[in-house]
């Protein structure tokens, strides 16, 4: 974790914060599309107001996946992926489609697939009505969504289960939830193919670190992003006072006055730039406030 040293308070960055590669990847491969030709992105590429306003002056135009046209001839399906039905439903009404799926997207649903072709009935831990989680619903129609322990009765009373997740899940909420479904239903065999994606769990454990180190944290991200909403939640569980914040202009003074340890960590849709600019202005306002 890197550490910036103020008069008044230390600031320290989580280790692994900020655009995952999946994210990057799909911003770079529209930006060079753009670069050529206006197109269509069929939802949100990053819950994030500064690449969405960056892209939209380089020619993106807004339009919906489950939609059934676009102002472009050029649609662009985001990192959290599609279910085949719609992005052959695209094809086939002529568009060219730009697929920046994330690669661990797709592992997902290669999961799903094989566990339904064994003939486990589909369980996602996942957000209903999120974009991949709606694609993998839209290949397997079959499949229960569930989020809480709560919803574990949704699942019918069958012989073999299959689960998967969400790749942006809390790996510690799926695997409780994994156990949970297991005690709950002793007759049925229950397999859990693990899709929480590396750079989520990295994220993760480097939040628990720094929760450790810091009294209060921000979390930086889109005020849409529930990553970055997450991740302030997350932080509150572990005890450390929270924020979620979109840039530096959010920071109030009166969040500095009592703490002595800063962490800094942000959603898989916040740029690296938006991160560096919350520090300066912290170490800015380190020189304003009194020592303690
Ligand atoms: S959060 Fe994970 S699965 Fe989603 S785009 Fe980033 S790397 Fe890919």
């Amino acid at each position: 974790m890197k550490t910036i040293q103020t008069p008044r308070f230390q600031i320290l960055i989580a280790e692994y914060s900020g655009m995952c590669f999946g994210v990057r990847q799909a911003i770079e491969a529209s930006e060079s599309l753009l670069a050529r030709k206006p197109a269509t992105i069929l939802g949100e590429l990053a819950h994030n107001p500064v690449v969405q306003s960056r892209l939209s002056k380089q020619g993106a135009r807004e339009g919906q996946l489950e939609g059934t046209s676009a102002p472009t001839p050029d649609v662009i399906i985001t990192a959290h992926g599609a279910s085949n039905l719609d992005r052959t439903r695209w094809r086939e009404q002529g568009y060219r489609v730009l697929d920046t799926t994330c690669p661990l997207v797709h592992v997902a649903h290669r999961k799903l697939e094989r566990l339904v072709n064994e003939g486990y009935l589909a369980v996602i831990i996942g957000k209903k009505g999120h974009v991949e989680v709606r694609g993998l619903v839209g290949d397997f129609p079959d499949a229960t969504v569930i989020l809480s322990r709560e919803e574990i009765a949704k699942i019918p009373h069958v012989k073999k289960i299959g689960i998967i997740s969400q790749t942006t899940q809390p790996i510690d909420r799926v695997r409780a939830l994994v156990n949970e479904i297991r005690r709950q239903r002793p007759k049925s065999e229950v397999v859990h193919s693990d899709t929480v994606c590396q750079p989520t769990k990295d994220r993760q454990k480097a939040l628990d670190d720094l929760c450790q180190a810091s009294e209060l944290v921000l979390a930086i991200g889109g005020r849409n992003s529930n990553n970055t909403a997450q991740l302030a939640r997350t932080a509150r569980q572990h005890g450390c006072k929270a924020h979620h914040i979109e840039g530096p202009d959010d920071i109030r003074e009166e969040w500095l006055h009592e703490v002595v340890s800063i962490g800094l960590t942000a959603g898989t849709s916040t740029l690296e730039e938006s991160l560096q600019a919350v520090a300066l202005k912290l170490e800015n306002m380190a020189a304003l406030i009194p020592v303690l």
